[in-house]
């Protein structure tokens, strides 16, 4: 008699985790990093600050205008009627108006201008009667406005960007506005990145029968192309577990993180696994997830290893569900842009096996009426990975969730908050 080995079908398994089981021992076993470094604020987008960042002094540092007009005293504003003001000077950006403004004038002031004193309030140009060196107001003015007081945008002692946040373009802006011009940064994470199998070709070499082409190198290298990231290309690993054991244990002092790709199910050539048993820890390998079932888990001398699938849909969907999770706890971001996910209605019906979290790659699109709808990019293997190149979005399909019918709702990740 036969006696089947537990394949992908089954869903009965001890040892196979939930996909948030499998997230929450990630994120259990891995460390933030150390260390920092100064860099300008032109090198800071997308690095992770670490240092909180107070206000020196109020932006805008002066009272100024907030539109090309007249600058004046409130208390020269007519309840009724209209009233005339003597025009005594000029106030430009970046040339301020050094004498005395006395009730009954007025200052002509542009934009961004330093608010002469004793005057508290601007009438925009458009909206008075010029007559020769003079301005004719009414009564539809009010008290203070068109102002931009000091300190309105950053208070002085304020503290304005926390620790961990990752830097946006306006963070950068913000920074400037400060005269900052360099930052203590978290330093870059380094990850050792390798392809695994004797079938696999270099972009460059001919191809040749059973031959393909190492996609998951390059896309995971386009993954990891940020600012935060050095990468340690470790090129194609071929299907020997010595081989594979002595790349591993030789790079890992170096780096924080390791990522390869293939070799981690169950077929003959399959030694990737095998390698983490034999040099360090396994947390686990099987995750309740289509793609991305066997996943291999654990550490070499104390470093994170993923051994992903080697499938190129499922290296994809196992990244951004599972590796990017535990990068950013290692580069400590704790506020970063929102990857939101919402629902969507199911323009179609989706097949789906109960106990097990599936990820389908959708297109996600409005109807008529503004509402979001999706659909599947059509066959979902694992291997296709035009499927990935054809979706704007994941469609989330839970654990405990069975078939969707068409017009359900279901989670969608927009891959514009990931990418
Ligand atoms: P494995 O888990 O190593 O048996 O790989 C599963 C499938 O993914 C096989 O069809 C492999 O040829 C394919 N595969 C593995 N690594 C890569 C890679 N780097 N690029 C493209 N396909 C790959
Ligand atoms: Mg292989």
């Amino acid at each position: 008699m036969i006696i089947p080995q537990t394949s992908c079908s089954d869903l009965n398994e001890p040892d196979l985790l939930t996909f948030n089981e499998a997230l929450a021992c990630i994120i259990a076993n891995v460390k933030e990093i150390s260390g920092h470094e100064l860099i300008t604020i032109s090198q800071a987008k997308g690095r992770t600050l670490a240092q909180a960042i107070t206000a020196p002094f109020n932006v805008p540092g002066h009272t100024n205008a907030a539109v090309d007009g007249f600058a004046l005293n409130s208390a020269d504003l007519p309840v009724r009627g209209s009233r005339r003001l003597n025009i005594v000077g000029q106030a430009l950006a970046g040339a301020s108006f050094a004498g005395h403004c006395n009730l009954g004038e007025c200052v002509a002031i542009m934009t961004g201008a330093v608010m002469p004193e004793g005057l508290d309030t601007v009438i925009m140009q458009e909206q008075v009667i010029t007559i020769d060196n003079s301005i004719d107001i009414d009564n539809s003015q009010h008290a203070g406005q068109n102002v931009r007081r000091a300190g309105e945008d950053l208070a002085q002692g304020e503290c304005i960007l926390t620790i961990g946040k990752q830097l946006t373009p306006p963070d950068i802006g913000l920074l400037a506005s400060l005269g900052i011009g360099e930052i203590n940064v978290k330093r870059k994470l380094r990850i050792a990145l390798a392809s695994t199998g004797d079938e696999l070709l270099n972009i460059g070499t001919l191809p040749a029968i059973g031959g393909i082409y190492d996609s998951n190198r390059y896309g995971l290298l386009a993954a990891l192309d940020r600012p935060d990231v050095e990468i340690v290309n470790l090129g194609i690993l071929s299907d020997q577990p010595d081989a594979l054991l002595t790349c591993f244990t030789q790079i890992s002092p170096a780096v924080d993180l390791l990522i390869s790709s293939g070799g981690v199910s169950v077929g003959t050539a399959d030694y990737t696994k095998m390698a983490l048993q034999a040099s360090g820890q396994l947390h686990f390998w099987k995750i309740a997830l289509k793609p991305g079932r066997p996943l291999v888990f654990g550490k070499i001398a104390n470093t994170p290893f993923f051994g992903l699938p080697g499938n190129p849909v499922a290296v994809m969907v196992t990244f951004y569900l599972l590796v990017l999770p535990a990068l950013e706890k290692m580069l400590s971001i704790t506020d970063k842009p929102l990857a939101p996910t919402f629902k969507a209605k199911a323009s179609e019906t989706f097949h789906k096996k109960q106990g097990r979290t599936e990820i389908m790659r959708g297109i996600l699109s409005q109807d008529g009426d503004g509402n979001w709808q999706v659909k599947s990019t059509g066959p979902q293997s694992s291997g296709i990975l035009r499927s990935m190149s054809l979706a704007n979005a994941f469609i989330i399909l839970p654990h405990s969730s069975a078939s969707v019918n068409q017009g359900d709702w279901v989670t969608v990740q927009p891959f514009s908050g990931l990418f």
